[in-house]
């Protein structure tokens, strides 16, 4: 049978003005021979009204800052009951665009999880990465000479790994916060931590996944990471749909 994806998407705020053209690249260009499921979190009246087999609106209030971001896995261990029927989770930051096609076997080779390169740091030596230098945090990463940093927002696995890696990750989040700590980068830090643990259940994918849209790098683009300035400022205008 065809395996189910459950697409994890995001967009509280003004963050939905980035719903039609990730779907639509989405749509064309991601995991094309699998089943895709869009479950998308949002407070949004259009989106939460969407009526379509594979597309699952679920509420979320608006969060101030960095709550959208810090508490994601939060969000999706709250919903978890709801992705029961899916074989693999995969979140999407909501300013991805797909501009290639993109197969499972490249997202997970033979791993149960994937996570992408930071395109900031992919060509940099770990001195330069900005891991959370607080020792008290659960999130502290030492820099070893084969550490890797990671982007938080392309990231998936089987459910049940990815589903594992939530609970931790929303666990260390709310330990840090009960003693007031707060991770240097959020939730990336956390993960970071996270994949230097277990970087053998990992396949670590290039920027080409997750490439910011005004960069010049020697590098295919597949996964654009568009620039959000530019959408969330205007309304409607420059919704990337066509690169
Ligand atoms: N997000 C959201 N509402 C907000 C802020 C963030 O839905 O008000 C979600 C959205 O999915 C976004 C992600 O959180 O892509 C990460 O937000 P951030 O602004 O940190 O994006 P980045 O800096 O990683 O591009």
């Amino acid at each position: 049978r065809l395996k189910k994806i459950g697409i994890l998407f995001i967009c509280t705020g003004e963050y939905w003005k980035f719903w039609d053209g990730f779907y639509k690249s989405c749509e064309e260009n991601f995991l094309i021979e699998d089943e895709k499921h869009y479950f998308i979190f949002t407070d949004n009246e259009e989106l939460l009204n969407i009526k379509d087999k594979r597309i699952h609106p679920i509420f979320q209030e608006k969060m101030d800052w960095p709550f959208p971001t810090l508490y994601r896995y939060k969000i999706f261990m709250k919903n978890k009951a709801n992705f029961n029927n899916m074989d693999y989770l995969i979140f999407c930051n909501a300013n991805l665009f797909f501009s290639e096609k993109v197969s499972k076997s490249e997202l997970f080779a033979n791993k149960d999880l994937f996570v992408t390169l930071h395109p900031g740091f992919f060509n940099k030596k770990p001195k330069k990465f900005t891991y959370e230098t607080n020792v008290k945090s659960l999130a502290y990463t030492e820099k070893r000479e084969d550490s890797v940093y990671v982007c938080g927002g392309f990231n998936g696995g089987t459910k049940d790994e990815f589903l594992n890696m939530a609970e931790i990750l929303n666990y260390n989040i709310d330990k840090d916060f009960s003693e007031g700590i707060v991770a240097i980068w959020h939730d990336e830090s956390h993960i970071n931590n996270y994949v230097q643990i277990h970087k053998e259940e990992f396949n670590i994918l290039t920027p080409s996944f997750c490439y910011p849209q005004h960069y010049n790098i020697n590098i295919s683009k597949k996964i654009i990471v568009q620039d959000k300035e530019k959408i969330i400022s205007i309304k409607h205008k420059g919704l990337f749909y066509n690169i």
